[in-house]
Formats: C-alpha cells, sequence, structure tokens
C-alpha cells in the first residue's frame, strides 16, 4: 500500500471509527495508567455501533498506522490533551507514547504560537470546517524546532458529536529550508539587479519583460509602465528590435549560448544615437520551472567619442611630428660631416647624439602611427611570397651592426616562400630580436630558430633567449599595448611597451599566431607562425 493512497483512507476511517481513541473507559476525566491504557471516556460510545467487519480491520489499521512512520499521527480530547501516538510521532517528536499520552498538546507548539493560541486555533477550526491545515514550526521534546506540514481533523462519533480530534504531521523542514534558500536566493539576486548601476533587464521566455532595474529606465529615459510585460522588440517603438540581436538572443535559452559585448549602434527614442554593449546569458532559477534571460547594457558611446578622437589625436601628431623629426635627423648628419672637416669633435660628439637620439624618436612616432593605424582597422599589408631564410639572415646581418653584445645564432630552415608584407615581417623580426637583446642584459647569445609545422602549412620562427625572463603573471597581457613586465620596470630597462601589440597585429593579421615561454630568471622564447605561400612555391637551394 502506498503512503498516499494510504493515507487518506486510513484518516477517513480513523476520524469515523476513532481508531487510535483509548481501549478502555473508566470515567469521562483523562486518566493515564500504564502505556498505552489512557482514557477520556469516549471510546466505548464511538465503537457502539461499528460494524463487525470494521472491528475486525481494527487490528489491520492499527499496525498500517503504526507502520507509517513518517507521519506522526495522534489524537486529543475536547481540551487537547493527546489521548493516542503513533510510532510515526514517537519518532518524530521525541516522546514514547508513555510520556505523552495524558500532555496537552500545546508541548508540542513553539511558545511564540502557544501565546498566540494556535493549538487552540487549529482545534476549533477542524471543528468548524471538518479540518485545518497548517504549515508551521513544531517543537521536540529536545527543544529542536521543525516545520511541520499538518493537518487537524474533527473526531465525531456516529451520531455526529465532536468528540476530539486527530492530527497528522508530516515533517517538510528539508523542503521548507530549501525553499527558504530559494527565496532568499531570488531576493538577493533582485537585489543585485534592483541596485546595479548597469542598466539590466530579465525577460520572460517569450522576451516579455519580466523586471527592469532602475539604471534602464534612468539610462533609456522610459517608464515602468510601458517596459514591464511588453515584448522586448515592442520597447520605445522596436529600438531592440534588430535583426542581429533577436538572431543571438533566440539561442540563449534553447541553446544555453551567451551573448557577449554585442554592439548595437541605434538612434534611440529618448536618448538619440547610442553605441551599447549588450551582454545576455540564460537565468535558470532553481525550483522554477522556466528559465529567464538577463541582460544587461552598456553605453559605451562617450568611450567610443573619447576613443576615437585619442586616435585621430596620435595618428595626426605623430603624422606631423614625423616631418620635423626627419629634418632634425638631417641636420644633425650634416652637422656630422661639417665637425668632421673641421675636426670640432665636440659638435661631432653632440650631433651623434642628436642622430641617435632622433633614431629613436623616428621609431617611437612609427610605433604611435602603427597603433593608431591597428585601432581603427587601417594595418594594411603589401603581401609577396618569399624566401624567409634569406630575409631572416638579411634583418640579422642588419641588426648586427648595430648589436655588439650578443652573437645572433640562426639555425634551421624552411623549404617554401612564405606569403608576406616584408616591411611588416622585418618589423615583428627586428622587436622579437631587439627585446632578446635588450632583456637579456648579462647575456651574449640570442638564438632564431627556422621550422616548418602543421605538415609544413607554417613556417615557425623563434627567437630565444638567456635573460631575465618573464613571470606567469605577467606573460598574461603581455601583447596588450603599453604592457610591461613587472622586472623590466625594476631593472630600469627602457620601453613603452608597444612592439609586442604591434608585433602581435602583424602576425594575427598575416593569419598567424604568436606566444611566449618564458622562465623567470632564465630566459624566454617568443615564438609566431606564418601560413606557407598558397601556390607552396619552393626554394630553390
Ligand atoms: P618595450 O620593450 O618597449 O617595453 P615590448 O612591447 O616590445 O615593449 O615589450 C613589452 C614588455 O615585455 C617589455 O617591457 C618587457 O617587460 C617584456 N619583454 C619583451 N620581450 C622580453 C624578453 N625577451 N625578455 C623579457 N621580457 C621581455
Amino acid at each position: 500500500m502506498t503512503q498516499g493512497f494510504g493515507i487518506h483512507k486510513l484518516l477517513s476511517y480513523f476520524c469515523s471509527y476513532n481508531l487510535l481513541m483509548p481501549k478502555k473507559s473508566s470515567s469521562s476525566k483523562a486518566t493515564q495508567s500504564k502505556k498505552g491504557e489512557y482514557s477520556s471516556g469516549h471510546s466505548e460510545r464511538a465503537d457502539k455501533g461499528k460494524p463487525q467487519t470494521f472491528r475486525q480491520d481494527d487490528a489491520f489499521f492499527r499496525q498500517t498506522l503504526e507502520s507509517l512512520e513518517d507521519y506522526a499521527i495522534f489524537t486529543m480530547d475536547l481540551q487537547g490533551i493527546i489521548s493516542s501516538w503513533n510510532g510515526g510521532a514517537e519518532n518524530m517528536l521525541g516522546y514514547s507514547e508513555q510520556e505523552i499520552i495524558g500532555q496537552d498538546v500545546k508541548i508540542l507548539f513553539t511558545p511564540e504560537d502557544v501565546k498566540k493560541k494556535v493549538h487552540l486555533k487549529e482545534m476549533s477550526g477542524s471543528e468548524k470546517n471538518g479540518r485545518h491545515l497548517d504549515e508551521r514550526y513544531h517543537l521536540r521534546k529536545d527543544g529542536s524546532r521543525f516545520f511541520v506540514s499538518g493537518k487537524m481533523f474533527a473526531l465525531r462519533d456516529p451520531s455526529g458529536k465532536l468528540r476530539g480530534y486527530t492530527k497528522l504531521m508530516r515533517d517538510i523542514t528539508h523542503r521548507h529550508v530549501l525553499q527558504e534558500t530559494i527565496q532568499q536566493a531570488r531576493m538577493y539576486a533582485q537585489g543585485i539587479i534592483t541596485t546595479a548601476r548597469e542598466p539590466m533587464l530579465v525577460l520572460n521566455e517569450d522576451f516579455t519583460v519580466n523586471t527592469a532595474n532602475r539604471s534602464f529606465y534612468k539610462t533609456f529615459k522610459v517608464t515602468k509602465p510601458l517596459t514591464e510585460r511588453f515584448n522586448l522588440y515592442q520597447l520605445g517603438n522596436g529600438q531592440w528590435d534588430i535583426p542581429e540581436l533577436r538572431v543571438l538572443l533566440a539561442d540563449i535559452l534553447p541553446l544555453n549560448a551567451v551573448v557577449q559585448d554585442f554592439e548595437v549602434t541605434h538612434t534611440f527614442e529618448k536618448i538619440g544615437s547610442r553605441n551599447i554593449l549588450v551582454n545576455g546569458r540564460k537565468l535558470s532559477l532553481v525550483g522554477a520551472d522556466s528559465a529567464m534571460i538577463l541582460l544587461s547594457f552598456e553605453d559605451i558611446t562617450q568611450r567610443k567619442q573619447a576613443d576615437q578622437f585619442k586616435n585621430a589625436f596620435i595618428g595626426v601628431a605623430s603624422h606631423e611630428l614625423r616631418g620635423p623629426v626627419t629634418s632634425i635627423k638631417g641636420y644633425s648628419q650634416i652637422l656630422a660631416k661639417h665637425s668632421g672637416k673641421n675636426n670640432d669633435k665636440f659638435t661631432a660628439a653632440i650631433s651623434s647624439k642628436i642622430n641617435v637620439q632622433s633614431t629613436k624618436l623616428t621609431e617611437m612616432i612609427g610605433h604611435l602611427l602603427d597603433i593608431s593605424r591597428i585601432q581603427v582597422g587601417k594595418l594594411q599589408l603589401d603581401k609577396n611570397a618569399f624566401d624567409l631564410n634569406t630575409f631572416i639572415k638579411e634583418v640579422i646581418l642588419d641588426l648586427e651592426s648595430e648589436i655588439t653584445s650578443h652573437t645572433i645564432v640562426l639555425k634551421g630552415g624552411v623549404s617554401r616562400k612564405v606569403d608576406a608584407d616584408k616591411f611588416r615581417l622585418g618589423q615583428v623580426i627586428n622587436n622579437l630580436i631587439s627585446n632578446a637583446v635588450k632583456y637579456s642584459p648579462k647575456a651574449n647569445k640570442v638564438i632564431v630558430t627556422l621550422t616548418e609545422e602543421e605538415s609544413g602549412r607554417y613556417a615557425k620562427v623563434s627567437v630565444q633567449d638567456f635573460g631575465i625572463g618573464i613571470s606567469r603573471e605577467d606573460q598574461q597581457n603581455l601583447f596588450q599595448p603599453f604592457s610591461r613586465a613587472s622586472n623590466a620596470k625594476t631593472k630600469k630597462i627602457k620601453g613603452i611597451g608597444l612592439g609586442l601589440h604591434i608585433s602581435a597585429e602583424i602576425v594575427h593579421a598575416h593569419g598567424g599566431r604568436i606566444e611566449v615561454e618564458s622562465k623567470f630568471k632564465t630566459g624566454s622564447s617568443f615564438t609566431f607562425t606564418l601560413p606557407i605561400s598558397k601556390n607552396r612555391e619552393v626554394i630553390d637551394a
């Protein structure tokens, strides 16, 4: 017999025939002799007129009630004095039958509930309506509390006279705690959404707005009545009805997809033209059947304008600076020649210094120009198929005229031509070798290795040094603009942190990848790949 079926059948029987009512009747006043022999004086009267078939079933039902360990079932007389107690009640509340029979039911209620006379209200409620349902905390014998789903039934004799009450209790503490936790988690999440500085929307499965936070209303200058319960795509004259966004949002719930930094450029009804970044993900609510979508918005209009201004400024400024610096460099060379002729050592030394510094300045301006080109997506490549072996040899030869502290060793080689922009590739190799030399002041060797990878589909160039190395932490952002490792700064090795960023952009624009392997205080190895030319032209030996 399942408990679900059994409980109701048993209780109807129980309530009609007063099965658990005292076995003996000695007086109308409640007394307790020994275990199970409590009498409130009602049972004999209640037994009268009971059909014999039920009498025969008593043992069966009594046994069954006892076996319902998960349910506490007990009876009370009209004054709320407990008159019977099953095994489940003993397990749940901790009192043995002997201890509890004859006690007032209020000892099972919390002091707060007793104060509010809840136990009496339950009795009068079940008297009035036949039964009383409630969910509340109760007390165990040891004083601990547990949450109960309870039903109290009025017990009437065959003539309909009220004889007492039956109470059925089920311990639902676990479910209750879970519900409370869920409720708290929801309130917590709700609190975060409401107070977040970012505009946020919570959408139902059908894309209607469930909740919008304060910041959403403020940012988009819209009102709650015209937002909540409306479909996202109908909001503000369809201002969010953007085909690409629709496609992305449609995948969130079925595929658990995430929308990350989707940029919307739109002229909004109330706030005009804006650049908004949209992020979205599925919100799975514990205990809820349906999921929701959380959308957050970031207005990046001002940041974009500032970026555009900054890029334009860098572009114009560096372009304009290039001319005067080239002139300074030219004049310093004229000065050097002139001082040589006149044997003027002082002027010769100064003009050489001007030359060195203006070369540095030219390099820096070059970097800034490249950065501004990268930012506006204008880094154009002039690609040709050529022999990388020869090209790298030439670059190294060029560098060797300036580098005296280190030997640059070239190893390996590739058998096919690469398709690349020679000028830009030269910049990358130059930067990696110059860095290898600059950041290994105590070493005297840099190794450049050329190999092929992915079955000859890519040429791979590695530049290895035995210098200061880069910590794991610093390696994370190394290819970001202006990123410098902390040891380079502490060792006061000069640099501005643009070369690697530009190199990475050049390599990526070629369809290759760049990475670093490094051990702090031991050395670094920078590696990049380049696709082999489409026609796979073989290099003549
Ligand atoms: P810069 O050298 O002008 O600072 P880069 O972009 O070329 O700019 O390099 C960024 C940073 O990476 C450097 O400041 C340095 O901290 C680190 N770095 C680059 N190459 C090496 C290397 N071979 N060994 C150690 N650190 C390096």
